[in-house]
């Protein structure tokens, strides 16, 4: 009799802590938020409100999916990838994934739109100076015979090239990309209150945790700072992208102390030379900002602001260095959020 009680205590009790482990199991996480490396740099995702632990694991599983799928397709660090297999090739068409072949066709329109001030065909000059995934030790004169996007092309889901030494280099704007695809995720998921962010690129949608909009810092484009030490400036946003192209992150420095960025102008073949420290693009999706952050930046402030006079889609912020020394300078055009 008595070991009956005990088994049935203990019936009890198991089934308690069955019921408990269910409820926790399927206990909405509030407001998740969370951190992963990708695309050399790190992603930072959150989502506002309620969202059940397996439906979070589902749309972690997805977001990991999509980040591999462009990885897989455009980052030219491996050599195992359609972007990195394309460049191996000679002038025969190679097929390439549809979604590959869609960033490409709308990184040649941006080429077109900025004048080539964008050109996804600079990868040798961004090896020659020292930023790339390979040597190159021609000189830029002589690289500049094979480059440019016009000796690109794509032809249904096909990339082909004029010249075999043509290589493609996605990086101005398939990390924007990235966020497209992240964001596209979470709203197939149902979400429509969240923000993804990928090494400084951003879509922030709806409102933040607090049911506000979303409140996003632009940084001091100081070289000495960590990231978000100091801010520039604090922009609110709600269904917008942002990207930053500057020269306070990748650069070198001359032996004369002088440094010089990532960025290439690729008609010079050289560093961009430009005022700008930094430019902040707003657009529809983070892809098209990314491009005409990384164009405006090879154009400098002013042809740049004169090229957006007639794009009332796109507002930037522009951080100038001041040629007196001391503090930045910023212009903006109209519609860039005001300062918070
Ligand atoms: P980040 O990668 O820091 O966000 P960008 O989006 O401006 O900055 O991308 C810069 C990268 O794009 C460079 O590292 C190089 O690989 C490539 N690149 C450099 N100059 C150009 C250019 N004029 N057009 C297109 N891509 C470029
Ligand atoms: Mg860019």
């Amino acid at each position: 009799m008595k070991n009956r009680t005990l088994f049935i205590r203990w019936m009890v009790t198991a089934a308690a802590l069955a019921a408990a482990a269910v409820f926790l199991i399927s206990r909405p996480e509030r407001d998740p938020s969370w951190e992963q490396p990708t695309m050399g740099t790190t992603a930072h995702i959150t989502l506002s409100g309620p969202v059940h632990k397996k439906r979070l694991k589902q749309i972690q599983f997805a977001i990991d999916a999509a980040l591999e799928d462009v990885n897989r397709q455009m980052s030219t660090w491996q050599d195992d990838t359609e972007i990195s297999e394309f460049n191996r090739a000679k002038t025969a068409a190679v097929p390439v994934s549809p979604d590959f072949a869609a960033v490409v066709r709308r990184a040649l329109d941006w080429s077109a739109a900025t004048d080539g001030a964008f050109d996804p065909t600079v990868k040798p000059l961004v090896d020659h100076w020292g930023f790339g995934p390979q040597a190159n030790s021609q000189t830029p004169e002589k690289i500049l015979q094979f480059t440019g996007w016009k000796k690109l092309h794509v032809k249904n889901h096909a990339l082909s090239k004029d010249d075999p030494r043509l290589q493609l280099d996605l990086s101005a704007i398939a990390k924007g990309y990235g966020v497209d695809r992240v964001a596209d995720v979470i709203r197939n998921h149902g979400f429509r209150n969240f923000l993804v962010e990928i090494g400084g690129e951003l879509v922030a949608e709806g409102t933040n945790p607090s049911g506000e909009h979303w409140r996003v810092g632009i940084e001091s484009p100081e070289p000495d700072r960590a990231f978000g030490e100091r801010l520039f400036r604090v922009a609110e946003l709600s269904g917008k992208a942002m990207a930053t192209s500057g020269d306070y992150r990748r650069f070198r420095t001359r032996e004369d102390g002088t440094r010089y960025s990532h960025i290439i102008n690729p008609k010079t073949g050289r560093p961009a030379e430009t005022d700008i420290a930094a430019v902040s693009v707003l657009a529809d999706s983070c892809m098209n900002a990314d491009a005409v952050a990384t164009a405006l930046f090879v154009m400098g402030s002013e042809k740049a602001l004169q090229w957006l006079e007639s794009r009332p889609e796109l507002q930037a912020l522009f951080i100038l260095h001041n040629p007196n020394g001391g503090d930045f300078i910023s212009r903006l055009t109209p519609g860039f959020p005001s300062d918070q």
